[in-house]
Order: C-alpha cells, then sequence, then structure tokens
C-alpha cells in the first residue's frame, strides 16, 4: 500500500482517537491492532500490569527503553505525577518520527522527551545531557538480547537507586532468560512475575518486576 505499519497505526489514531485524550489513544491503537494489524504494542492486557506498577511507584523520572510508535509511552506518560519526566529511547528514526506525532496528538509532549538513538550510547549520557540524578521506574522494552547489558549500564552509570524499579516486558515470549536468571539469582535485586499474554494473542508472556536493592 505504499505505508508502513507505523503510518497506519497513526492514521487509525489521528482518525479515531481525540487530540489531547491519552485513554482514546490507546483505545485506538488496541482496536487498530486487535482487528487491522498486529503490532508490537505492549497492548491492552499487559498494558493493565504496566498502570497499576506505574500508579504504585508514581515516578518523578522514568526511562522506557524502545519506543516504536509511543502506545507505551502514552500509557506510562499520563499516569505520572505533576511535573514527573519520562525519557524514551527509540534507535529507529521512522518509528521515532510516528511516535512523536502520537505522543504529541495525546497531549503528553510537555512530560515526555523522546531522544533518538541506540540505548547503549544514551543511557551513559543520562547524568550529563540530561540532568537525571536516578531513575524511579524503567521500563524495558527494545530489542531482547539488550536488557541484561542495558541494565549492568544503568547500574554501572548510578542511574539506579536504592528501590527503582525495573519492569521488563516480553520475559517469556520472545523470551529474555539471560535478563531473567540475572534479576532472579542476583543479590540485588527483589524479583517477581506477572502472568499475562504476548499483546494480542493467546499466547503465554508476561513482565517481571525487579526492584534494586541497591
Ligand atoms: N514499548 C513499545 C510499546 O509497548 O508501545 C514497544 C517497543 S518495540 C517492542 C521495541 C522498540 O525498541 C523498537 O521500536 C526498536 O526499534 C527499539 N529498539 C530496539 N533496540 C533498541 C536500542 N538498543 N536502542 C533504542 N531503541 C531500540
Ligand atoms: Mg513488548
Amino acid at each position: 500500500t505504499g505505508s508502513t505499519r507505523p503510518q497506519r497505526l497513526l492514521k487509525a489514531v489521528q482518525k479515531n482517537a481525540s487530540r489531547g485524550d491519552p485513554q482514546s489513544v490507546i483505545s485506538a491503537i488496541d482496536r487498530f491492532c486487535h482487528s487491522s494489524e498486529w503490532a508490537m504494542n505492549v497492548g491492552d492486557e499487559k498494558g493493565v500490569i504496566l498502570d497499576s506498577v506505574v500508579c504504585e511507584v508514581s515516578p518523578g523520572c522514568a526511562l522506557e527503553l524502545g519506543t516504536y510508535c509511543g502506545y507505551s509511552t502514552v500509557r506510562i506518560g499520563r499516569l505520572l505525577p505533576p511535573g514527573a519526566k519520562l525519557i524514551t529511547l527509540e534507535f529507529n528514526p521512522d518509528y521515532a518520527k510516528v511516535a512523536r506525532q502520537v505522543i504529541d496528538f495525546a497531549g503528553l509532549q510537555e512530560k515526555v522527551l523522546l531522544v533518538e538513538g541506540p540505548s547503549g550510547d544514551l543511557i551513559p549520557k543520562m547524568k550529563e545531557q540530561y540532568g537525571i540524578t536516578t531513575f524511579d521506574l524503567v521500563f524495558l522494552d527494545h530489542w531482547k538480547d539488550r536488557y541484561l547489558p542495558d541494565t549492568k549500564l544503568l547500574e554501572e552509570c548510578g542511574l539506579l537507586r536504592k528501590g527503582s524499579i525495573l519492569l521488563a516486558d516480553n520475559v517469556i515470549c520472545p523470551g529474555t532468560p539471560d535478563y531473567l536468571a540475572y534479576v532472579r539469582s542476583s543479590p540485588r535485586y527483589e524479583s517477581k512475575y506477572f502472568k499475562s499474554h504476548l499483546e494480542y494473542t493467546k499466547v503465554e508472556d508476561g513482565l517481571e518486576k525487579s526492584i534494586f536493592l541497591g
């Protein structure tokens, strides 16, 4: 059709959601993915778990690894307390371009900073270039082989504090075995699995919530 899936997803948002209403953006994307085209958003079912963790943590400063079209960015962004910030990292410029429009459409541009580039290069710049002290919440949802190296990088860069929460998507499907083994066996984390299903399917998947103990 000459367009990409993210572009078609954006069109569905522009057509079916209301500007400035994040919930309508989320619903429009979920409807598009259930009825037209599957897409790799955390989705509505795991999204409820994500929402409850965001509400529980009420982060002043959050990091998302892997923006794609901005679905989870909007989910997290809409639940942030006043004055809080979410930094989201995306290395694909075409996805970043769509995500910026989705985030703006939802009216969350003041709370969200989308930074384009590879997480491994950007994480070490968070303190100096982006003025971050530590992240209260990190949502890991980029390529699955990067969860573990980026977690170790966050630790080395001093971006986690005692009590920081890591929430990792897709720990079963496609799976992140090295990351899971690490957070479940390390004495520096207390870790718990939340069973659910892969976005827009009935295949088992889930989120792993890990508390950094310092
Ligand atoms: N969190 C999104 C949501 O639920 O709506 C979905 C993110 S999608 C599963 C993963 C995204 O991470 C892709 O858009 C990919 O381009 C991006 N990505 C993968 N590895 C990355 C890296 N090392 N740095 C930055 N972005 C990365
Ligand atoms: Mg995911």
